[in-house]
């Protein structure tokens, strides 16, 4: 594979056509590169920031541990804040596992714009990029680290994301040199830590928090994802993953606890999908969080 995404795609797919922006994302005109800003982080390093035109916010999600729901927050989260009128992008990082494209029921490839310019998928009133367009879904990933780093500032970058309220970026599981090398050069407005109530699970949450700590990002709050499980028949509520993780983590890390999200058939279902918020049982936590992100940032 070239690690030029964008003339791999295109040429690949044949699909140069120009396509005009979708209205809800007017597009900016082409901005001159943004400038540099230095500032040298806890570990010394010396970064340079570069803001993503059009883009207010960016926010990164993340989690340290894999499974426990961090793209199926993103996915969620990113819909939420577009059905409170928001414009809102989603660049799903996860090199892993790129589900944003199942999850919003998005298929096939990618356009170029007519300055150049990816034009990301739109899907329920968002903006998409993944990774997930530029692999088959039943191959290991092999993208070696500095073509990741390379493909990822392509999409930051060269992707036509019109204006956006909310970039929500979906870092891959981990705090490793691939989340690192995603977000120390990119101005993160703040970041939405994901765990289970599980305490193998919060030990890497901890890892993720001191990782955005490290690197000057604010963090939100902790969203506790598959909290608890109430049957329908009977309304017994049973703690599949523990108890009280979340609190227990937003407690010891100063941070707020912005929404405790049941284990619900509903959630996994519409992920398959590709219907996010589709349920109204499902809905409200959803919208619950993108209230406490939108009142953390400010508003649009
Ligand atoms: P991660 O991004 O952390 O690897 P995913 O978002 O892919 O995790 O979720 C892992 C699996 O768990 C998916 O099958 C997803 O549909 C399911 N899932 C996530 N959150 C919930 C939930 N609250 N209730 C039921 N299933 C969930």
């Amino acid at each position: 594979m070239s690690d030029d995404v964008t003339t791999h795609e295109t040429r690949q797919e044949g699909q140069h056509q120009w396509r005009s922006p979708v209205g809800a994302h007017p597009s900016p005109p082409p901005a001159p590169p943004a400038p540099l800003t230095g500032k040298t982080t806890k570990l010394g390093v010396r970064v340079h920031k570069r803001a993503i035109p059009g883009v207010t916010e960016i926010i990164a999600v993340a989690s340290g541990k894999g499974g426990v729901g961090k793209s199926t927050v993103s996915v969620n989260l990113a819909v939420a804040l577009a059905q409170m009128g928001a414009k809102v992008g989603l660049l799903d990082g996860d090199i892993y596992g790129p589900s944003a494209p199942m999850m919003l029921g998005l298929k096939g490839s990618l356009e170029v714009g007519d300055q150049g310019r990816i034009l990301p998928r739109e899907a329920h009133g968002i903006r998409v990029m993944s990774f997930g367009f530029f692999s088959d879904v039943k191959e290991p990933v092999i993208w070696r680290g500095p073509m990741i780093a390379k493909a990822f500032r392509q999409f930051c970058y060269d992707v036509d994301w019109g204006n956006c309220d909310y970039l929500i970026i979906d870092l891959p599981p981990g705090t490793g040199d691939v989340q690192l090398s995603m977000i120390e050069n990119l101005p993160v407005h703040g970041a939405v830590v994901v765990t289970t109530p599980q305490d193998v699970a919060l030990i890497d949450a901890h890892k993720a928090i001191s990782m955005f700590k490290t690197l000057d990002v604010k963090v939100l709050g902790v969203v506790e994802n598959m909290a608890f499980y109430e049957c329908p028949r009977c309304g017994h509520c049973e703690d599949v993953f523990g108890k009280g993780g979340g609190a227990r983590l937003s407690e010891d890390r100063e941070l707020d606890l912005l929404v405790s999200i049941p284990i619900e058939k509903h959630i996994r279902e519409q992920g398959d999908l590709g219907l996010p918020l589709h349920h109204e049982e499902s809905r409200s936590a959803f919208m619950t969080l993108a209230q406490e992100v939108k009142s953390r940032l400010g508003g649009f």
